[in-house]
């Protein structure tokens, strides 16, 4: 979505606070699907200082997926600091050996979402887990497996955990 920075390109120099409501759609990270709350928070300050406009604050997450052990639903509270400089670059100018990826934006207005998504993946764990002591393995585990002999979920829980072994491979 975006955030108007219009007040800031009048006003070089001038720092001015700002709340954004972005949203991230559902991730598809090494099989397993990764959604987020709505919305997705933004806050921080802005200033323009000649083309480049400097973007600082939090971004505040939620980000639910399955356990890696349990498999159970699991939920990630991310808060991200950043501080990033976005680049003016108006319609029909182009600098062809410019870094592609650097953050540019056009006009009075900044397109936050892949900002959000770059911010929210990089802090998201390897491993996701319900909660940080998950025994999910110990209970798959052998001694265990005679009590969930007679249980139809425990073959089902079984493919799905090799399912995931390989993709961890
Ligand atoms: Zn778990």
């Amino acid at each position: 979505m975006l955030l108007d920075v219009s007040r800031a390109l009048r006003n070089p120099g001038e720092v001015f606070p700002f709340e954004h409501h972005e949203r991230i759609a559902p991730q598809d990270i090494s099989g397993e699907q990764v959604t987020f709350d709505e919305p997705v928070l933004l806050e921080g300050r802005f200033s323009m200082s000649g083309n480049d406009l400097t973007l600082e604050g939090v971004l505040t997450a939620t980000a639910h997926s399955r356990c890696c052990n349990c498999l159970g639903p699991a939920q990630v509270s991310l808060k991200v600091p950043f501080r990033e400089v976005f680049t003016r670059m108006d319609r029909g100018w182009e600098n062809p050996e410019d870094d592609p990826d650097r953050w540019v934006f056009s006009g009075s207005k900044v397109e936050l979402e892949h900002l959000a998504l770059t911010l929210a993946l990089l802090e998201l764990p390897i491993r996701i887990l319900c909660k940080p002591d998950c025994e999910g393995y110990k209970q798959m585990a052998p001694q265990y497996a005679v009590s969930q002999k007679n249980n139809p979920f425990s073959v089902l829980q079984d493919l799905l955990k090799n399912d995931q072994n390989d993709q961890e491979v």
